[in-house]
């Protein structure tokens, strides 16, 4: 079976930021490289912005999902945005680019704050193929659900999980549509990494022919600067980036070299594996402040067996769920050494 160069990118988001929301955002420096971003990842055109995104909405049924009628509404904004002693929510030294370690005070009530976890891709467009011929959908799905019940145990009670139907292209748009109707505080799409055609080697599994690479791994945060806010999304990739770290992982680092090819991509932050990739359709049309993860690489054979456990889906949710509270508590929210 020919396997199409397809991989990541779904994303969701929703409404917009309530007038009441304040957002500190005191980033000093947030590192915009003047560098032409390439198309990233084996994503096909399917993930990549269209001018024309907008008028097949119409037909697309819609994803499902639980929705509230309640927006979203921010807490008070915090008085101070003084900083305070680092306290990373996960174990473990984590050394972090003065450059992203800017302060990014936001509050929130978690009970109102409401993100939506993206699962990328559908069971139709299934996205990459691990090594042992999983689907990347399959991984994404679990992953979410996991993040999802992590939060709410949390206190997050508005978290959404979507789940969209159909082809690529076509849920794509009704996932950018979803998101945008629910009026969500964020979005944060939830991806499984593989490598472009040309590093793909074969090997038997259960008797089958199949593909993988041994050669990369690791997680990796996508933001887009076309994004409406696209501050916000950079405040909480770097947090998101901090608690992946924090828990032991590495991020992918091939993304920022040239053997990637037409794949590299900005590197925002070389501790934390914040990259840029503008033309994401889950994250330029979406209204509000989005993040899409990479979780890791399922096309690696060890690494797929890890993000197949329970154990890693643990760890990696309990990353984002630090970083959500962070987000929102001030307290949680001063970052690096001051
Ligand atoms: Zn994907």
């Amino acid at each position: 079976m020919k396997r199409r160069e397809l991989i990541c990118a779904g994303s969701i988001a929703s409404g917009y930021w309530p007038r009441r929301r304040t957002i500190i955002v005191a980033m000093a420096a947030i590192v915009l490289l003047p560098i032409e971003v390439s198309h990233a990842g084996w994503l096909s055109d399917l993930f990549k912005g269209s001018p024309k995104q907008g008028k097949s909405s119409k037909q697309a049924k819609p994803p499902k999902l639980a929705t509230s009628p309640k927006p979203a509404v921010l807490a008070k904004p915090a008085t101070s945005p003084k900083r305070h002693t680092v306290k990373l929510a996960a174990l473990g030294p984590v050394h972090l680019n003065p450059v992203a370690l800017k302060p990014v005070a936001t509050r929130c009530d978690p009970q109102k704050f409401r993100i939506v976890l993206d699962v990328g891709h559908t069971a139709e467009s299934e996205g990459a193929i691990s090594a042992r011929n999983v689907s990347e959908f399959v991984f994404n799905l679990r992953l979410a659900k996991r993040i999802e019940a992590k939060l709410k145990a949390e206190g997050f009670a508005e978290t959404r999980l979507l789940l969209t139907e159909g082809k690529a292209r076509r849920s794509l748009v009704k996932r950018v549509a979803t998101a945008n109707d629910l009026r969500a505080d964020l979005l944060l799409s939830i991806h499984h990494d593989s490598v472009p055609n040309k590093f793909l080697e074969d090997w038997e599994f259960e008797g089958k022919k199949s593909r993988f690479s041994d050669r990369f791994s690791g997680y990796s945060v996508l933001v887009s600067r076309t994004n409406a806010d696209f501050q916000t999304s950079r405040s909480f990739a770097e947090l998101t980036g901090k608690e992946m770290k924090a828990q032991g992982l590495d991020y992918a680092q091939q993304y920022s070299q040239p053997i990637m090819g037409r794949y590299q991509r900005p590197l925002l932050n070389r501790e934390t594996g914040v990259y840029r990739y503008d033309e994401l359709i889950v994250l330029r049309k979406t209204r509000m402040a989005a993040v899409l993860l990479e979780a890791g690489s399922i096309i690696n054979r060890d690494e797929e067996l890890k993000m197949s456990s329970p154990e890693r889906r643990d760890i990696i949710s309990s990353g984002v769920t630090a970083a959500v509270k962070e987000f929102c508590e001030p307290r949680w929210a001063m970052l690096g050494p001051l």
